[in-house]
């Protein structure tokens, strides 16, 4: 059944045919890749895209160190936790180290999605509730239950499962303690009681927004008094690409009780963590058996140690800082009547539009045929969404200006 269908020799039909006309692909005209280096993008013909969109490479698209350490671990050993060995150690060590004292313990699954998923049960048990607070609008990932966190998901996940209550985004203006204050009442009600708060730091989902000072710590704090759990998905802001700090709750004064990891962990290896207070996990694992075959793999472990190292050695946290300044400036220097704020933290760029989400779209389209590639975001899909690797530097900046202005002519 699987055969290819005769006669079509077309890449895209070809897809279409063996894996369906759902998955999406980006662009009005698809763009085949066959090969990335560094912020560069390359199709068979050998021409070259700047890539503003893609936050998991965030040490470099086909980077060598990364790509070594994955090489020269999969010929010597790749077994599971179920073993002692040292490259996961250490790299909980390293990875722990980045985080405030409390959060010290990891578990090691295989993409943002299950961390989520695994966060929620921790917290579930540790609790003993079940109800969850997330953004309006927010994205968590696909697993069932985290879909279920995912207001995202627009109809498909109308209406909220009862367990689900949702905040206001910050740029509404809605008083945070209220909202949650009205979150909670509304969970206790229906007898779920709080487990846990979940929240993007970067609010990547509500349209990269800027969030008040004080804003995610006063939810935090109602959460808390209700015994919840508070759980930072760093999935998008984590290891430096906001600039001024390495994960996103930092920049907002909050210490989770845990942290979901995923994306650029491995730089591109299908790797997630959950790091968690030393108790919180105990009571978990007190209950539960968990073990990720794939979770925490030499391998993945090796891939994950070469991208903090290079994220580390090579500053990146701080080119993130200094380049993503440029690039704002840049953007906003174009003062074109078609865009309106600029916002975001480091490398985690968002543009509102002025108009509507076609013509955010119909820009990334242009952008793409001027060979940068970005996408859009937010509610009303109206925002340009830029996250490039972390290693855009100031003369990418610069290719990414000019065809901005010569997309919005
Ligand atoms: N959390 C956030 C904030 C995300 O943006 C995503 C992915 N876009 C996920 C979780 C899910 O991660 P994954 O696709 O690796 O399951």
């Amino acid at each position: 059944a699987a055969a290819a269908k005769p006669g079509v020799t077309n890449l895209a039909e070809r897809r279409f045919h063996a894996l369906g006309r759902g998955l999406e692909l980006s662009y009005q005209e698809p763009l085949h890749l066959v090969r990335g280096e560094g912020v560069f993008l390359y199709t068979p013909d050998g021409t070259r895209y700047l890539d503003a969109y893609n936050n998991v490479p965030s040490v470099g698209h086909g980077n060598r160190k990364v790509a070594q350490a994955i090489a020269r671990q999969m010929e010597t050993l790749c077994t599971n936790t179920r073993y002692l060995h040292e490259s996961i150690v250490d790299y909980a060590e390293r990875l722990t180290a980045t985080m405030p004292d409390g959060l010290d313990t990891c578990l090691f699954v295989n993409s943002g999605s299950e961390a989520n998923d695994a966060a929620y049960r921790i917290a579930k048990i540790v609790t003993g509730k079940t109800g969850a607070i997330v953004m309006e609008h927010a994205y968590h990932g696909v697993t069932d239950v985290v879909a279920a966190l995912s207001p995202y998901y627009g109809p498909f996940a109308q209406p909220l499962a009862t367990f689900v209550q949702t905040l206001p985004s910050p740029d509404t203006g809605a008083d945070p303690a209220e909202a949650a204050r009205r979150a909670i009442a509304a969970l206790q009600a229906s007898g779920h009681g709080v487990a846990m708060l979940l929240i993007d730091s970067a609010f990547v989902s509500n349209g990269i927004v800027n969030v008040p000072e004080g804003w995610f710590a006063a939810v935090a704090e109602e959460v808390r008094k209700a015994g919840g759990l508070v759980v930072g998905d760093e999935v998008q802001s984590g290891f430096g690409r906001l600039g001024d700090e390495f994960w996103g709750f930092a920049t907002h004064g909050v210490e989770p009780d845990l942290v979901t990891l995923g994306k650029p962990m491995a730089n591109g290896h299908p790797t997630g963590a959950v790091v968690a207070r030393r108790e919180l996990l105990k009571t978990f694992t007190d209950k539960i058996d968990f073990f990720s075959t794939f979770g925490g793999n030499p391998v993945s472990a090796a891939a994950a140690l070469a991208t903090l190292e290079e994220l580390q050695s090579r500053d990146l946290q701080g080119n993130a800082r200094a380049t993503g300044q440029k690039l704002r400036e840049g953007i906003a220097v174009l003062n074109h009547p078609a865009l309106g704020e600029v916002r975001g933290k480091g490398l985690m760029v968002g543009v509102q539009v002025n108009g509507n989400a076609a013509l955010a779209k119909g820009i990334a389209n242009a952008m793409r045929r001027n060979r940068v590639l970005i996408g859009t975001e937010g509610p009303q899909g109206n925002v340009l969404k830029i996250r490039p690797p972390l290693p855009f530097g100031a003369e990418h900046v610069e290719i990414f200006v000019e065809a901005l202005r010569a997309s919005l002519d």
